[in-house]
């Protein structure tokens, strides 16, 4: 954990003035007096957070009074009002432990962290109608649900998990030994096995699906009014967490794929945001674009173990892929990866160069509203993740040659929430087209004999909320008065020079 800097308290005073409070939920930090313990503080006051979950005010009122996962429940309670105005109205869940996480990198970490308020909007900066990278409870619930054979049948359960536990559950039902969830130097992972929703048993086949920014509420909401058949058949066989699973901080994508995949924060896998600075390198790193998306190893530290290598440590090579990971910037030792065809194809434009390679959206039989694809992020979401299809249905020719893990990654359910918001037309017409993808794949491994025998787990990286287009602004100018030098990456990660 880094000292804090000399010019600390004059910036978090600059930023917590109540001028800034439609724009700035809270700024966070970690630090050093006795024990390691976050921080948080707004224009109604600051709180220290121990990673116990006691809070200490330190002034005014405790600006995050509720920690509650199950905040905003049933889904009524969230569509009711457009997003909480003050944070006192809010839930942070796990607040302290996923701070001290983010706080925790030496070289990568920054001084302290803004958070935006649910209603800004940023378009200058890269926002958009509907945004993630909150500490909040819905920017950080992603939906889970887990299906199949080793499964307990609940219906819909009033629980929640941890991202970080999806990767060591999956890993556990694909055969890696439970005591063997540990990092290179033989530090047990942050997430734990969901033993509570699993049923003993022999290892088997696991395919992971995750669908990037899906909305835990609407999810849940659309499976249940019958529009979502995939998810639903899922949920017939298995269990949906009603709290989901709570994303790391930044709630941002390759931040919290790396926590699902590795089971540990970005203070020790290193994925500290989708943009962040380096001060070992002097760079400032920027993995989630198309144009980098196949480089993660370059960023992954190496003493953090991907559940691609966890299960190549337990399975047997048998000459077919005993991992695959399908649309996955953090593929590191899979042996079939979409990433690595990409590499190997040697275009330094990444996965930008392939696009001409990908099926033309236009002709999609998933996506039903041609407007959408004049959304490019959209568009492309379609082609990728109708690749994936191929793919995985390729990967699943027969059952005797699937892979112990396939993981895939859909990217059109970012595309649709980001272009409309929560609950637009255009989210919801990517959760629809995601859930065909999904029936096809499932009507798949019924007609080859497989749905009996696969364990299924639905996720995402993140939630969203619905910006207000009313509610704009920057806090670089208050930062620029405070003559000091200064990075905001992000925007919102601030390193002091
Ligand atoms: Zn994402």
């Amino acid at each position: 954990m880094r000292e804090l800097h000399p010019d600390h308290d004059r910036v978090v005073a600059a930023l917590t003035v109540p001028e800034l409070a439609p724009i700035i939920d809270l700024v966070v930090w970690a630090g050093h007096d006795g024990e390691p313990a976050a921080f948080a503080a707004n224009h109604l006051g600051s709180v220290r957070l121990e990673a116990d979950g006691t809070h200490h005010v330190l002034s005014g009122i405790d600006p995050i009074p509720s920690e509650d996962p199950m905040a905003f429940l049933p889904y009524d309670a969230e569509c009711a009002e457009p997003g909480p105005r003050l944070s006192t109205s809010n839930a942070y869940p796990y607040a302290a432990p996923r701070l001290l996480s983010f706080f925790s990198h030496p070289d990568r970490s920054p001084d302290l962290a803004i958070v935006h308020t649910p209603r800004h909007y940023f378009p200058d900066e890269g926002g958009h109608v509907g945004e993630h990278g909150s500490l909040d409870v819905i920017q950080s619930r992603a939906p889970l649900i887990l299906a199949g054979p080793r499964v307990r049948r609940q219906g819909y359960a009033a629980a929640h998990a941890r991202l970080v536990d999806v990767g060591p559950t999956m890993a556990v039902l694909a055969g890696v030994p439970e005591d063997d969830l540990v990092d290179r130097h033989g530090d047990p992972v942050d997430g734990r096995v969901l033993h509570e929703h699993l049923l003993p048993g022999e290892p088997r086949p696991v395919v992971g699906i995750l669908w990037d920014g899906a909305h835990c509420g609407d999810l849940l909401h659309l499976a249940e009014s019958g529009e979502l058949p995939g998810v639903a058949r899922l949920i017939e066989r298995g269990v949906a967490l009603r709290g989901g699973a709570v994303a790391q901080f930044p709630s941002v994508t390759l931040t919290n794929h790396t926590s699902i995949l590795t089971g540990v924060g970005p203070g020790r896998h290193g994925v500290l945001g989708n943009v962040y600075f380096d001060r070992a390198s002097g760079e400032r790193v920027v993995p989630n674009d198309a144009a980098t998306w196949h480089r993660s190893s370059e960023w992954l530290h190496g003493h953090v173990r991907t559940v691609f290598e966890m299960v190549a440590d337990h399975v047997a090579p048998q000459g077919f892929p005993r991992s695959a990971s399908i649309d996955e910037a953090i593929d590191r030792g899979a042996d079939y990866s979409t990433m690595q065809l990409i590499r190997a194809s040697g275009d330094a434009r990444g996965a930008d160069g392939l696009t001409d390679q990908l099926p033309d959206p236009h002709t999609s039989p998933f996506n039903v509203d041609p407007a959408h694809l004049e959304d490019h992020y959209f568009s492309w979401g379609v082609q990728v993740d109708d690749l994936g299809l191929q793919q995985i249905r390729q990967l699943w020719a027969d059952p005797a040659t699937a892979p112990r893990l396939t993981w895939w990654a859909n990217v059109v359910t970012d595309a649709g929430h980001h272009g409309g918001g929560p609950r637009s037309a255009m989210a919801r017409a990517s959760l629809r087209q995601s859930d065909a993808r999904l029936v096809a794949f499932l009507d798949h491994l019924e007609a080859i004999g497989a749905l009996e025998e696969v364990t299924l787990v639905l996720t995402a990286d993140h939630g969203f909320e619905g910006a207000d287009p009313s509610v704009t602004g920057s806090w670089a100018p208050a930062l620029d008065a405070l003559g000091i030098s200064y990075r905001d990456e992000g925007p919102g990660l601030i390193y002091l020079a």
